[in-house]
């Protein structure tokens, strides 16, 4: 049997009629960047996550790198954010000539610590934003980080790349604290063909000064009040997005479900004293979507040898992530050494991601527990 860690194609079949004729109509209409796809989607996308306003960008890591410019973020400032996540959270910081100050993670969730951040925060002077990953697709805990953030009068921007359509007891993924962002990367619980993203915001003034960035700055046409950058979004792709958006909240019980099927067969199984499982930090509030299960994370004893068994039996995984970002190469300058983040260290050894998707079927499910079961001769 094979069970690649994600699947898109069974995703795409049910939806290819649609998406093409949806794409025919931009191919007709020639208008190709921006224009009323791209519209419809921030529109839909400000009332799908509860956001105020809605900004359609060339990537996830374009949209947090025009937020920011458009926060006047740059040299002399310090944002505090994970060393656990993609390499965008922190890479967008560092180009804008900013300080990255690490904080280490929560080892249950693998989201921002808050204890980590308050400590960095008492000792960290020029702190222009906070920046929490809602890690996997499970929000983290923004109660405690936004009181944090506004006991220093710092403003919150919620990396939620992973987690659209995620719910925290204080709202939805990306929409809760100042401003966020979302990446519609392929494999992303949303994603289009292609690179696509989104920066939400609730003050309406920042909102403007993102929209002229995204555009060079340029308004009107060949007139610049800033330097901007080329960040616009193309039409096929939100042409794309349109047609999945109605989806999404019956992918994400989907992905709910394969997890919920994966707890019990691990745990009849005896793994789940074995193995960590994922956990649900948000589940008691009653929300739908309180983890939307972008990957399926478990914590595993000889994680490597188990990659290599699940890859000989067919089985996709994958590492996320193998190597915290304060020990990346390219962030030696920032001082930091192996033990700084023991928790971000000890999770990138430990963790592999399972495959999780709403077209997963169970005889795929009850396969990989039965490897997982024979590797550890459970
Ligand atoms: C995917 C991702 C990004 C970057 O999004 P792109 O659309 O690939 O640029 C940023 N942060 C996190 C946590 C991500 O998973």
């Amino acid at each position: 049997m094979q069970v690649p860690l994600l699947d898109l194609r069974l995703q795409y079949a049910p939806l290819k009629t649609e998406i093409l004729k949806q794409i025919e109509q931009v191919a007709d209409s020639q208008t190709l960047v921006l224009g009323p796809q791209v519209e419809k989607l921030e529109r839909s996308i400000c009332d799908y996550a509860g956001a105020g306003h809605a900004i359609g960008v060339s990537s996830g890591t374009d949209a947090q790198l025009v937020l920011m410019m458009a926060l006047g973020i740059g040299p002399g400032d310090v944002v505090v954010t994970t060393p656990y996540t993609f390499f965008a959270t922190a890479g967008c910081v560092a180009r804008l000539g900013a300080r990255i100050v690490f904080a280490d993670i929560d080892p249950a969730t693998y989201n921002l610590c808050p204890d980590a951040l308050a400590e960095v925060l008492r000792r960290t002077p020029n702190v222009k934003a906070i920046i929490p990953v809602h890690l996997y697709g499970c929000c983290a805990d923004m109660a405690r980080i936004t009181a944090l953030a506004s006991q220093y009068g710092v403003p919150v921007l919620e990396d939620a790349a992973q987690a659209l359509g995620a719910s925290h007891p204080m709202g939805g993924a990306g929409a809760i604290a100042e401003a966020g962002w979302y990446s519609f990367y392929p494999t992303k619980n949303l994603g289009a063909f292609g690179d696509a993203g989104m920066v939400t915001c609730r003050d309406a003034k920042l909102a403007e000064k993102i929209r002229s960035l995204r555009n060079h700055g340029m308004e009107p046409r060949y007139y610049h009040h800033a330097v901007g950058g080329n960040f616009r979004l193309d039409a096929i792709q939100a042409a794309v997005l349109n047609v999945k958006l109605p989806h999404l909240d019956s992918w994400g019980a989907g992905r709910r479900e394969k997890a919920a099927v994966y707890r019990r067969a691990f745990a009849q199984a005896g793994l789940d004293r074995v193995m960590t499982l994922p956990q649900e930090p948000w589940s008691d509030s009653g929300l739908a979507n309180h983890h939307i299960y972008n990957q399926f994370i478990v914590r595993a004893p000889r994680r490597d040898d188990l990659r290599t068994f699940l890859k000989e039996s067919g089985i996709g995984s994958e590492i996320y992530y193998p190597l915290p970002l304060h020990l990346q190469e390219c962030f030696r300058p920032l001082g930091y050494k192996n033990g700084d983040f023991p928790e971000a260290e000890r999770a990138a050894l430990e963790t592999i991601a399972l495959p999780i998707f709403p077209e997963l079927t169970s005889e795929q499910q009850q396969y990989v527990v039965a490897k997982v079961a024979e590797f550890y001769g459970v």
